[in-house]
C-alpha cells in the first residue's frame, strides 16, 4: 500500500470515530476574575461525634464539597469527592456505602458549566482521605500541587488511615509541583489563590485562601476542622496524624482570619454549606 492509500484508510477509519466523539470541545473563556464554583459531591453520616472528642455536636451530618477555581490564568479543582463517579450504576441512582451517600456523580457537574477535565490546569487536595481524593485519578493530566511529606504518606508500604490509594494512583505519574513545607504557595503569581500549609491532621494538610472581588477573602478549611464545635478547643479528630502540629495550625489560621478578614469555611460544617451557592452559581 503507497502512503496516499494508507493515509486513505486511515481517514476512512478515524471519520465514524470523529462523528461519534461529536464536534471537538473548546474549555470556556477564561473568566476577567477570579470565580470559584461550589459542587454538591455528598454527604457523611457518623454515627456519633466521638471519634472527634465530642459526645454531642450540633449537626451530626457532614457536607462534601468539591470545588473549581476559575482564575484569568488557569483552573484548579480542590478536593474531589469520596466516592469516584464510576461507583455511580448505569441508571444514576445515589450511591450509599456506609455512612457515605452520594447523589451526584462530579464530572457531570463540570460539564455543566462546560469544563472537561482536561480543562483543569491544577489539582490540589486539603490532604489525601477518602473523602477529598475519590476523583483524583480523573484529573492525572492536571499538574498536581502537593507537598513531599504529604505525597509520601499516599504512595507510603506502611499502613495510613482513612486511605484509598486506587482512588488517586493515576497521580503517582503526573506532572507535580511540590510546594514548600512552610509559607505560602501563590498558584497564579497574583495573591488571589493561595495554598497554606497546615500539617497535623495529615503530614501535609493545606488549606486555600481566595482574594474574591466581590465575595471578599475566603479561607476554604480543609478538615482543619470538621464542625463548628472544634473552634477554640483542644479537641481534635482520634485519626489526627499530629496533635501538636493541629493544633498550631489552627492556631496560626485563626490568627490570620483576624489579620485578613477572611470568612472560614469549613467544609464538613453541613449547615454552612447548606447555605453557600453551588453552581452553575458561582462566588467571585
Ligand atoms: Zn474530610
Amino acid at each position: 500500500m503507497c502512503w496516499k492509500q494508507t493515509l486513505a484508510v486511515i481517514a476512512l477509519a478515524a471519520a465514524p470515530l470523529a462523528a461519534q466523539n461529536g464536534p471537538a470541545h473548546h474549555a470556556p473563556k477564561p473568566p476577567k476574575s477570579l470565580r470559584l464554583y461550589i459542587f454538591d459531591c455528598g454527604v457523611l453520616k457518623p454515627a456519633d461525634a466521638k471519634s472527634f472528642g465530642f459526645d454531642k455536636v450540633a449537626e451530626l451530618k457532614m457536607s462534601v464539597p468539591c470545588f473549581l477555581v476559575a482564575h484569568p490564568k488557569g483552573t484548579m479543582m480542590w478536593d474531589v469527592g469520596v466516592v469516584p463517579d464510576s461507583d455511580f450504576k448505569a441508571d444514576g441512582a445515589p450511591v450509599e456505602q456506609g455512612m457515605i451517600s452520594v447523589t451526584r456523580p462530579l464530572k457531570p457537574q463540570l460539564e455543566a458549566i462546560g469544563y472537561e477535565p482536561e480543562d483543569i490546569k491544577y489539582i490540589a487536595f486539603s490532604h489525601y482521605h477518602i473523602d477529598h481524593t475519590a476523583n483524583a485519578n480523573m484529573f492525572a493530566g492536571s499538574t498536581w500541587l502537593v507537598s513531599q511529606p504529604e505525597r509520601d504518606i499516599m504512595f507510603s508500604d506502611k499502613p495510613a488511615p482513612v486511605r484509598a490509594e486506587k482512588n488517586y494512583i493515576a497521580l503517582k505519574d503526573s506532572k507535580t509541583k511540590i510546594l514548600p513545607t512552610t509559607g505560602d504557595y501563590d498558584v497564579f503569581g497574583d495573591g488571589t489563590v493561595i495554598i497554606k500549609q497546615t500539617p497535623g491532621h495529615t503530614p501535609g494538610h493545606q488549606v486555600l485562601f481566595l482574594k474574591l472581588a466581590k465575595t471578599g477573602p475566603v479561607l476554604v478549611a480543609g478538615d482543619l476542622y470538621h464542625y463548628n464545635e472544634e473552634r477554640n478547643t483542644d479537641h481534635v479528630p482520634s485519626f489526627e496524624y499530629n496533635k501538636e502540629q493541629s493544633l498550631a495550625s489552627r492556631a496560626k489560621i485563626e490568627e490570620f482570619l483576624k489579620t485578613s478578614g477572611a470568612q472560614l469555611w469549613i467544609e464538613h460544617d453541613f449547615a454552612a454549606n447548606a447555605k453557600l451557592k453551588k453552581s452553575p452559581a458561582y462566588y467571585e
